[in-house]
């Protein structure tokens, strides 16, 4: 309809951007969650986030709850660096962008009780949030 007049992915400038190729398949992305996975220790979606998030249902309540909160801080995380991108033009290093998800995600975990019977699962939730 004319509305845009370039539909290339801001972060790499190659790709035509979609929801798929903006959080699963731009190199920038996939570099950013890279860093949020190295923090965590768990796989972020790489690929289809809804099938990522059906396949831990076999998760504890604790570890999704927390891994729920790290994945929207992502989600959230790189929209705002591609609007950023779009309207002012820069772009921080995705290892920028896993530290502002860290940030944020151990901010809101802090408010949150846990019951975690587990001491693998409470070992792993220490590691992060300290
Ligand atoms: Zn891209």
């Amino acid at each position: 309809m004319g509305v845009i007049n370039q539909n290339l992915c801001y972060f790499c400038g190659v790709q035509e951007e979609s929801h798929q190729h903006l959080f699963f398949e731009c190199s920038y992305s996939l570099a950013f969650i890279q860093a949020v996975s190295d923090w965590c220790k768990v796989g972020l979606p790489q690929i289809d986030c809804i099938k990522w998030w059906v396949d831990w249902r076999q998760s504890s309540m604790c570890r999704k709850k927390v891994v729920g909160v790290i994945l929207a801080c992502s989600m959230y995380v790189i929209w705002s660096a591609r609007n950023t991108c779009r309207i002012e033009g820069y772009l921080h290093r995705p290892e920028r962008l896993g530290q502002l998800v860290k940030k944020e995600s151990i901010s809101r975990l802090h408010n949150v009780e846990f019951k975690c019977n587990s001491s693998r699962v409470k070992q792993w939730l220490d590691d992060i949030l300290h």
